[in-house]
């Protein structure tokens, strides 16, 4: 009998527990461990930040789905991974032993590498909101809501070091549509301030037609924007932003003024798996090989926005690549094929096909794009706007939370409707 600890409940973690479950005989253990005991589905976070969606409808409670299928549950973090001899210790002290340890933990936010950056409560100086918690979003609610009554200027955006730049997009549309509909558009200038070295980049070096279609979204919207944008520090209103040009040189020095701001930080490794000798990169992330297996631990596999993955290609200012829904359920699945393998003695032969998959919502329309392989030359790399993606993105949030409620990581018909598009989680 094996035990495998999953660390991390997020949009990785659970579904792997749920298809781990589908796979292994009955007799070996599957326990999930994460910091709170209950899920967020994190793409929903800018529609709670307007206040499009409440908290109800995007969390729910861990414990009583993980047990219906016979899932052990302990809602504590982890502090400490002895990968030598293959136990966790958690929050309290206590210790828990593994035979395969899958990391899912997701992001450590980096606020501290922009001076005044981020929320306090997250270790940031609290001149500007994020929206990767819901516990965030809800800050940047009341925010807006005290804004609504004086409005000013908005600055919205990514930082370098930046991999996750769709929803810094999705962010600034959905403020925007929020603002027209409540007549207020008029009274905010607003500036998108990204990394990126250009606008459609996406850490992702575009997809499809991105750049003209963005760059025309945000024109149409009244948005001004900064790329190639190295903020270097934020106070009260002001955030202070060196524009390079495409030898890294400086172009600009930019003082921009604003009364709220949401920007999302760099990425790095929670410190329990980023404190483990060889199992990361300098910046916490866990090194893997094809099969999502650690290349120091042989029982240790990692999926999730915690994998190192390099950059696209180098830009001036550093960005990194993003990890998307899919792409994370792709990871997922092979590290259940390969763990299968391994406790039949067999060798892993399963690869996720790690294809980049996303539907951004713009408030009252949306764009989705797919980028199959994820690095440039692709066999799929199309990026579409129209009222559809906002459509997809709500049925999307509704299909997530109710698989998670189900138990299920890939129903039939998900499978189905992805083959037709030509989207498979494993490479054949
Ligand atoms: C605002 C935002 C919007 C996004 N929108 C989309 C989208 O629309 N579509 C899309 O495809 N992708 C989107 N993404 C990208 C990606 O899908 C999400 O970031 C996703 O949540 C990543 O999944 P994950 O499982 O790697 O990490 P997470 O979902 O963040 O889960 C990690 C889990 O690990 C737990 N954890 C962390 N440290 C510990 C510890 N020490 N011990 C125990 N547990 C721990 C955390 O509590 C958390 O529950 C978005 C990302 C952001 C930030």
């Amino acid at each position: 009998m094996a035990h495998i600890v999953i660390m991390g409940a997020g949009i990785g973690g659970m579904p792997a527990a749920y298809e781990l479950r589908e796979m292994l005989p009955p007799e070996h253990r599957i326990t999930v461990v994460n910091t709170t005991d209950y899920f967020q589905f994190v793409p929903s976070n800018p529609w709670v930040a307007v206040g499009w969606r409440d908290r109800d409808a995007v969390t729910l409670p861990i414990a009583p789905y993980l047990a219906r299928k016979k899932i052990g549950f302990i809602p504590k973090a982890v502090t400490a991974i002895d990968a030598t001899a293959s136990q966790l210790t958690l929050v309290d002290g206590e210790t828990l032993a593994y035979d395969y340890l899958v990391i899912a933990t997701g992001p450590k936010l980096a606020f501290d590498e922009v001076p005044g950056a981020g929320p306090v409560k997250s270790g940031g100086g609290g001149f500007t909101h994020s929206i990767c918690h819901v516990d965030h979003a809800q800050a940047f609610f009341a925010d807006y809501e005290k804004f609504l009554q004086n409005p000013g200027p908005i600055v919205i955006g990514a930082m370098p070091g930046a991999s996750c730049f769709g929803p810094a997009y999705e962010f600034a549309m959905v403020v925007d549509t929020d603002l027209r509909r409540r007549k207020l558009r008029h009274k905010v200038p607003m500036t998108f301030v990204t990394s990126e070295p250009y606008i459609g980049h996406l850490g992702l070096g575009g997809v499809g037609d991105s750049k003209s279609m963005l760059e025309s979204e945000l024109r149409g919207r009244d948005m001004k924007w900064i790329t190639n944008a190295k903020t270097t520090r934020v106070e009260e209103g002001k955030m202070f932003v060196t524009q390079l040009d495409d030898h890294g040189n400086t172009l600009k020095e930019h003082e921009v003024g604003f009364k709220l701001s949401m920007m999302l930080p760099a990425f790095k490794g929670v410190d329990a798996v980023a404190a483990v000798p060889n199992l990361c990169n300098p910046r916490g992330m866990v090194l893997i090989d094809e099969f999502q297996r650690s290349k120091a631990y042989r029982n240790i596999y990692s999926a999730g926005v915690c994998v190192a993955i390099p950059p696209v290609e180098v830009t001036p200012v550093p960005t990194g690549t993003p990890k998307t829904g899919y792409m994370i359920e792709s990871m997922m699945t092979a590290i259940c094929h390969n763990i299968l393998d391994d406790l039949a003695g067999k060798p892993a032969v399963a690869k996720g096909t790690w294809n980049a998959v996303c539907l951004a919502d713009m408030g009252d329309t949306g764009a989705a794009f797919v980028a199959l392989p994820q690095i440039p030359p692709r066999n799929v790399n199309w990026f579409k706007k129209g009222k559809w993606v906002h459509l997809a993105k709500v049925a999307y949030e509704k299909y997530f939370m109710r698989k998670l409620k189900k138990g299920t990581s890939e129903p039939i018909y998900e499978k189905y409707i992805m083959g037709l598009l030509g989207i498979n989680r494993l490479n054949k």
